[in-house]
């Protein structure tokens, strides 16, 4: 059966559209950067890093088709090839409480037992919920294909891990669904609330 491409790409762009709008409306992401997005088998549905539904003429038409075959086109819009297998979906915040706790805690692993706030995080590892989390907190890199390599090297050294939190920039978080990520994103979100 063949997949209707069109209607598949009005879903991806409309999901992308509220999703960036309620994470805006949060403060999650910001017209500087942070955002979604969405992986088929060949294309990336993203907005370019800026992009927030809401606060754009046309913002369905904003959202572009790149392929997952090219090179990194924009790491901050979610446009580049994921640094995780069998991941559908990005999930990039910019948000004070991710910079905040990132000033607060050293480079290397980050790990917390038996918190409230992690109930939407997953352990790559086994495909099961958390009750334990271990989230990797790399330096920034002001080049975006340096960075995404740190970003390829953290994942591939904590194997139970779906989130990255880069210093001085944000939190990537990649999901085999759009609603994973996300729920993921906001679960790491409310924890760095509670650990500043
Ligand atoms: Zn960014």
């Amino acid at each position: 059966m063949s997949v209707d491409f069109d209607a598949e790409a009005t879903v991806n762009k409309q999901i992308i559209c509220d999703v960036s709008k309620v994470l805006y409306a949060r403060g999650l992401i910001t017209v500087n950067g942070g955002g979604v997005s969405i992986h088929t088998k060949k294309d990336i549905f993203y907005l370019p890093t800026g992009g927030i539904c809401g606060i754009l003429e046309d913002e369905i038409k904003q959202i572009f088709i790149g392929s997952v075959q090219t090179e990194l086109k924009d790491l901050c819009g979610g446009a580049f090839e994921f640094p995780i297998n069998n991941c559908r979906a990005v999930v990039h915040t910019h948000s004070e409480n991710a910079r905040r706790f990132a000033e607060k805690h050293k480079i290397g692993v980050f790990e917390t037992k038996g918190n409230v706030n992690t109930k939407a995080i997953w352990n790559r590892a086994t495909n099961e919920k958390y009750g334990n989390v271990f989230l990797p907190i790399i330096k920034q890199v002001s080049d975006e294909n340096a960075l995404l390599d740190a970003i390829r090297k953290a994942f591939h050294e904590n194997a139970t891990t779906y989130s990255v939190l880069v210093k001085d920039h944000g939190l990537f978080t990649f999901g085999s669904t759009w609603q994973r990520a996300r729920g993921e994103a906001e679960a790491f979100e409310e924890l760095f609330k509670y650990n500043i």
